[in-house]
């Protein structure tokens, strides 16, 4: 055994049941280690060399930097030479991050962000009061551009360049108006009209203009009037630098157009020419991460879901008159209680001239919204707190534990009502790119499945300046897609989270994201890929496994799997058997020189002189004694009625995505659960689960590795 560089040399390794072995790995080359479970191949590829590479890492860092790592035992081994910086892709990788998804594990979402942020378009998200959505795209000009469209009009067209300052507030604005005229301006516009400011400041009271107190008022300094000529041009730059300035980077040019001015709105930010309390700074990736406070939706933080006070926990009864605790919070905390809300009660009906015995069922649409909410009826200005604001100020005020475990009972948490569950904010959320015809927004994009995002990618429609721009972008997305779509995954939509894949689709996601990063001179320690995957799919994964070594990465497969097996580009078989009677390396090498090993069971499995015997009697089955799900709609299970034969070994299998770990993780076994802990089922997973009677007791047994603690064995795990 020469040590070269095409070598990793393991010489005596004793991990668990190893005994003593030494051994040669070429490297960059596919190698299976293979053997009976129990024989001591994991003990070799993980606990040993991947290790001892996690170790030799360490080492290399910085004092500083390792104090914050936690310290590695070396492994069971005198040495291991020639070993590259190892990656172990294994089923389950540990502390799970709640927030994470297929879309971020990959880094797919990432390049997302950046796409987002440099060629996309964002849109007016202004709503309309028939709630239609505004969609002009959001435009930045330059003073420069500015100037030139100015100029652009006919000669002799008349102008007024104005600044705006007060937009959609209520108030008399008196001192606006008097630090414009201190600045030497002497004409305003005020919601439209133009005032002269003079004149208007010789009315001594708060309220110069005669504005209504609660209503919106919108103002403009009128900075110059203009005629657009070719000599003007200096002094039209002018006023537009000083509009621009005063407005906070927006501008009002006012056309003279026959006997009524046209308004021409210009931003120096990104603002929608119609509405300019629609702008947004500059479009940055971090705009588009929920986990970042910057792009996260303002009302529930980036979670999608709020926990707040909801009508019908409060108002569960719509038949109950107001006066007899149609409120449950307002009524059945005691009598003290009834009379300080009875009154006001009253009031609430006294305001609308109502009667207290009224049902909350005959209130009108505003009446109940009022009495929800709170607000003032049409012209009063008596106002009433509304049940909701009532509560939530009780909540933020009691200091009382049981006051506020109390009120919680009024609570649910429901989903955003500002985000819609989409988690980031409206600014984010309405920045779109085209494609096949139709604009995606981020999540819009995230909601697509792997193939779906791939088409959509392909299509997008960007401009010759974007394009550049984007084409790097584009690459990292389309190749991370395209290697999902090769390795079967292409039903996954990339809003998954991570915690609910199965453990052969999260090792492959990994996969990808390690074939994304297009590493080499790294060695690869990967457990069963093939667990979960559908013969079809095989050939595709295998062709990963040769990628990533045809690259230069050492590739190092724990596997039982014969297709894997005999494609190996070398084959160590450990064993003989499990435990004590395992731990050594039987033979290694090439699939002909394995196959003529005479001690191998490996060897005799793969040439058929050996096979597992099918029973040749079957237990008889019967439907008696069966757990039936009806109706199971869990991620893409379509209303799936199921019956499962008990004391029998029964197997559920299907393709990769085919909805075989939803129907047994998600829907049978969280609801098996849930009732044998005396709950009800969980109606959005399936309709129904019956015979969960016959059995009693369910027990889990998962791909997540056993706990690599000494004491730890199969009967302390399963905690049987
Ligand atoms: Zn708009
Ligand atoms: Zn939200
Ligand atoms: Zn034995």
């Amino acid at each position: 055994m020469a040590t070269d560089a095409k070598t990793i040399r393991v010489i005596g390794a004793a991990e668990h049941n190893l005994k003593s072995v030494s051994l040669s790995i070429p490297r960059d080359e596919f190698v299976v280690i293979t053997g009976v479970s129990g024989s001591g191949k994991s003990s070799l590829a993980f606990d040993t060399i991947f290790a001892e590479g996690q170790r030799k890492y360490m080492e290399s860092l910085s004092s500083y930097a390792r104090q914050f790592l936690n310290q590695m035992d070396k492994p069971n081994v005198e040495s291991i030479e020639g070993l590259p910086p190892t990656i172990a892709i294994a089923q389950r990788s540990s502390g799970h991050n709640p927030r994470s998804t297929v879309a971020t594990t990959t880094e797919i979402y990432d390049y997302l962000r950046l796409l987002m942020a440099r060629c996309a378009t964002p849109r007016c998200w202004h709503l309309s009061s028939k709630g239609e959505v505004c969609g002009l795209p959001i435009q930045s000009t330059t003073v420069t551009q500015i100037i030139d469209v100015l100029m652009s009009f006919k000669t002799g067209t008349r102008m007024m360049i104005c600044a705006p300052v007060v937009t959609g507030k209520k108030g008399y604005h008196r001192t606006v108006l008097e630090s414009l005229r201190s600045e030497g301006f002497v004409r305003a516009r005020v919601n439209g009209g133009i005032v002269d400011l003079r004149e208007v400041l010789l009315n001594e009271s708060d309220n110069p203009l005669g504005l209504g107190r609660y209503e919106m008022h919108t103002i403009e300094a009128v900075i110059d009037r203009i005629v657009i000529d070719e000599d003007q041009r200096e002094r039209i730059a002018d006023s537009v630098e000083v509009a621009v300035k005063l407005g906070e980077g927006s501008l009002l040019v006012l056309e003279e157009d026959g006997s009524h001015w046209k308004e021409h709105v210009y931003s120096e930010h990104f603002a929608c020419s119609k509405h300019p309390e629609c702008n947004l700074p500059e479009l940055e990736p971090r705009l588009f991460s929920f986990n970042s406070h910057y792009g996260a939706c303002r009302k529930c933080d980036g979670l999608g879901s709020v926990h707040e006070f909801d009508p019908a926990l409060i108002i569960p009864d719509h038949t109950v008159p107001l006066n007899k605790g149609a409120i449950v919070p307002w009524h059945a905390y005691g009598p003290a209680m009834r009379r300080k809300y009875g009154r006001k009660i009253r009031k609430f009906c006294d305001m609308h001239g109502i009667d207290t015995t009224t049902t909350f069922g005959e209130l009108n649409k505003k009446q109940r919204m009022m009495l929800v909410e709170g607000g003032s009826p049409k012209g009063s200005r008596a106002k009433f707190e509304g049940v909701i604001p009532n509560l939530q100020r009780r909540f933020k005020q009691t200091e009382s534990d049981h006051v506020r475990s109390w009120l919680m009972t009024c609570m649910t948490h429901m989903q955003c009502p500002s985000c819609l569950g989409e988690r980031l904010r409206i600014e984010a959320r309405s920045v779109t790119v085209e494609s096949t015809g139709r604009h995606y927004s981020i999540t819009q994009l995230t909601s697509l499945t792997i193939a779906e995002l791939l088409d959509v990618v392909n299509a997008i429609e960007l401009t010759s300046e974007q394009s550049a721009i984007a084409e790097p972008i584009l690459k990292e997305i389309k190749s991370r897609l395209t290697f999902l779509v090769s390795v079967g995954l292409d039903y996954l939509s990339l809003n998954r989270t991570s915690s609910t894949l199965s453990g052969g689709e999260s090792q492959r996601i990994r996969l990808a994201t390690q074939v994304g990063s297009g590493l080499v001179g790294v060695c690869y320690v990967l457990d069963e890929p093939t667990i979960g995957l559908h013969a079809r799919d095989n050939e595709r994964l295998l062709k990963t496994l040769h990628h990533l070594s045809t690259i230069g990465n050492t590739v190092l497969v724990v596997e039982h799997d014969e297709e894997i097996i005999r494609s190996a580009d070398h084959i160590v078989d450990v064993g003989p058997h499990a435990g004590l009677h395992g731990g050594n390396i039987v033979c290694q090498g090439s699939l002909a020189k394995i196959l003529k090993h005479k001690q191998s069971l490996t060897s005799k499995y793969l040439n058929g002189s050996l096979t597992i015997p099918s029973p040749d009697k079957r237990r008889g089955v019967s439907f008696v004694d069966a757990i039936s799900i009806s109706k199971a709609i869990q991620n893409n299970l379509k209303q799936v009625d199921v019956e499962l034969p008990l004391n029998v070994l029964t197997c559920i299998t299907g393709v990769s995505g085919s909805g075989k770990s939803s129907l047994v993780n998600q829907v049978l076994l969280k609801q098996v659960t849930r009732v044998m802990k005396g709950e009800t089922i969980d109606s959005s997973l399936c309709a129904s689960v019956k015979g969960i009677e016959h059995i009693d007791r369910l027990i889990e047994v998962d791909q997540s590795p056993i706990g690599r603690t000494p004491r730890s064995n199969p009967a302390t795990y399963t905690g049987i």
